[in-house]
């Protein structure tokens, strides 16, 4: 993993070149910066060197077994919260320096956290929406507001597995459109060989083995029903759609690439594409609600 003070400098290079997503990169950069004390830990904040050796292989296993994403699997107490704390705090006391919500919601939110930390991240790790919604009323706080406060200190963690997971015998094997380790949907695929297609995931940066031929949305197979545009003299950057469903996804093609991006910048670099797609009423594929997913929750009840 490149050090914390290298990626901080290519993200204000690149806000210099792009100043119009500002806000965007001045919330990321205090995310990162507020991750620094679990950075620190050899471990990203958790226990996980003091669980038997194949406690990885088995979740893996247990995953594909279930076709559950890792995330949801995973206990809370494999996190040491002293170290999360620190990181709670500076998260608050960064958006609040961005003046992203008012001081004072701030502070209720603090004085309700101390104990809710570990429920907080058991509901985000289990991608328990409705939980965060729940909350709004409570703590004066959109629901998003509140996952992301969570997300800062999740994904070091989320990163760590992706990076220790096996490729072929399970980010290749895991075939589905949510991400296997965090259960977020990805946006952008990136292709390395020819004809090698993977997602990206823009949390945690797994890359997992998709099917060209399937539409990771309605996973209608006609290769025909298959559109794909990019602006000439970008070459290395391509929207892919299904006609079907109407959505679409990003595709970096890293043998055209011929400029560096930011690590985790790769959405707002690529943004040109989503502003042409929208002309094209073509829908992102991370906001709508996959057809799997629901299939899934009808199989539950
Ligand atoms: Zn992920
Ligand atoms: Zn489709």
């Amino acid at each position: 993993m490149k050090r914390l003070e290298s990626i901080l400098t290519e993200i204000e290079e690149f806000k210099k070149r792009r100043p119009t997503f500002e806000k965007e990169i001045k919330i990321y950069k205090m995310m990162l910066q507020a991750q620094k004390p679990i950075l620190e830990k050899p471990k990203a904040g958790t226990y996980i060197d003091r669980m038997p050796v194949k406690f990885l292989d088995k979740l893996q296993n247990l995953s594909l077994k279930d076709g559950k994403p890792l995330s949801s699997l995973l206990e809370p107490t494999i996190y040491d919260f002293k170290t999360l704390n620190k990181t709670f705090l500076a998260t608050l006391e960064g958006f609040e320096k961005l003046n992203i919500e008012k001081s004072k919601k701030y502070l209720k939110l603090i004085d309700n956290m101390s104990k809710p930390i570990p429920e907080f991240i058991e509901k985000r790790l289990k991608n328990d929406h409705k939980f965060f919604l729940s909350l709004e009323k409570k703590f004066d706080l959109r629901n998003s507001f509140l996952e992301m406060i969570v997300d800062t200190l999740i994904q070091p963690s989320m990163k760590m597995f992706a990076s220790k997971v096996k490729k072929e015998e399970f980010l290749d094997l895991w075939n589905k459109t949510i991400c296997p380790i965090c259960g977020r949907i990805p946006f952008i695929v990136v292709k390395d060989e020819e004809e090698v297609w993977r997602f990206q995931c823009a949390f945690c940066n797994a890359e997992y083995a998709m099917n060209i031929f399937r539409c990771p949305n309605c996973e209608n197979e006609d290769f025909k029903r298959k559109g794909f545009f990019f602006v000439e003299g970008r070459e290395a950057f391509e929207v892919s759609y299904c006609q079907d469903c109407s959505s679409y996804f990003k595709v970096i093609n890293k043998h055209k690439l011929r400029e560096g991006i930011p690590i985790g910048l790769e959405d707002l670099h690529t943004s040109f594409l989503d502003e042409l797609a929208q002309k094209k009423n073509l829908k992102r594929l991370d906001t709508l609600r996959l057809r799997t997913r629901i299939k899934n929750q009808q199989i539950k009840r």
